[in-house]
């Protein structure tokens, strides 16, 4: 059985205080849920906000992941972070190859990067949040699956796990993201079971521990039954994790599915 993952990736929102008050208002909220170990949940802050973010939690059950990482361990590449200095916040989850570091900042992450950057996620014992998805153009053009394929071998190649838990995939199609239109339940199972075969053929059995999230538009009200289907093993949240009562709000439907 795969525990479900809800892990709200804040991108550059929310400053110090704000960020700690929101992690507050989750903590006192989570208390309330039985949350025990059925769902983990996860938040991915700023970089610069790591250590705070770390200290914040701390004591709580919350996990801290990072938003993005750089492949080398040191040296000389001004303003990036290495996967060992994430590591040192006590994060646990890195989100990696996310569309908008693909599609829309700088000089555009291509598959080869984001396969350093899992390699060196892993180097450091980090867990990463592999994104993975089709434009709107591609999924028009039924080319959704060959894109899926691609990305996620071109993510993993020559990658080996011990345990399914030391990867998490997120399927976020790219029209979904930020705009308020989500994939179906449908479409998000048939991604998600193309995904799985893929990872099964690559990695056999342990494809089944490895939990594949949803991301793009999930909020309270449609994420139960996203969830609700079999391969669909939580959420990446972007808008709706920045405001406590939402991704309380989804973290519920997540306990739905754990039972
Ligand atoms: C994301 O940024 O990973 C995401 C899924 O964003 P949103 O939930 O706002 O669509």
């Amino acid at each position: 059985m795969r525990r479900p993952l809800v892990a709200g990736n804040w991108k550059m929102n929310l400053d110090l205080p704000r960020g700690r008050d929101l992690i507050e208002t989750i903590r006192s909220g989570l208390e309330t849920l039985d949350v025990r170990e059925r769902v983990e949940v996860a938040v991915c802050p700023p970089e610069i906000y790591l250590f705070p973010t770390a200290a914040a939690i701390s004591g709580t059950a919350i996990r801290l992941g990072a938003q993005n990482v750089y492949h080398e361990p040191s040296g000389a590449f001004t303003g990036e972070v290495s996967a060992e200095m994430i590591a040192e916040t006590g994060a646990r989850y890195v989100i990696i190859g996310h569309s908008e570091r693909r599609h829309t900042i700088g000089h555009h992450e291509d598959d080869r990067m984001i396969h350093l950057k899992v390699r060196a996620a892993r180097r450091a014992g980090l867990t990463p949040i592999l994104c993975v998805g089709e434009t709107l153009d591609e999924r028009k053009a039924g080319q959704t699956f060959d894109v899926l394929t691609f990305q996620l071998a071109a993510g993993l190649v020559g990658l080996a796990f011990k345990s399914g838990s030391d990867l998490v995939i997120a399927y976020e199609p790219v029209w979904a993201i930020g705009t308020g239109q989500n994939a179906t339940s449908a479409q998000a199972q048939e991604a998600h079971a193309h995904l799985r075969a893929g990872l099964r053929e690559k990695f056999g059995r342990l494809a089944d521990e490895v939990r594949i999230l949803y991301g793009g538009s999930v909020k309270p009200d449609n994420a139960e039954e996203i969830f609700g289907q079999p391969d669909v093993d939580g959420g990446l949240i972007g808008g709706a994790s920045l405001k406590a009562d939402s991704f309380l709000g989804i973290i519920r439907a997540a306990l739905a599915k754990a039972g």
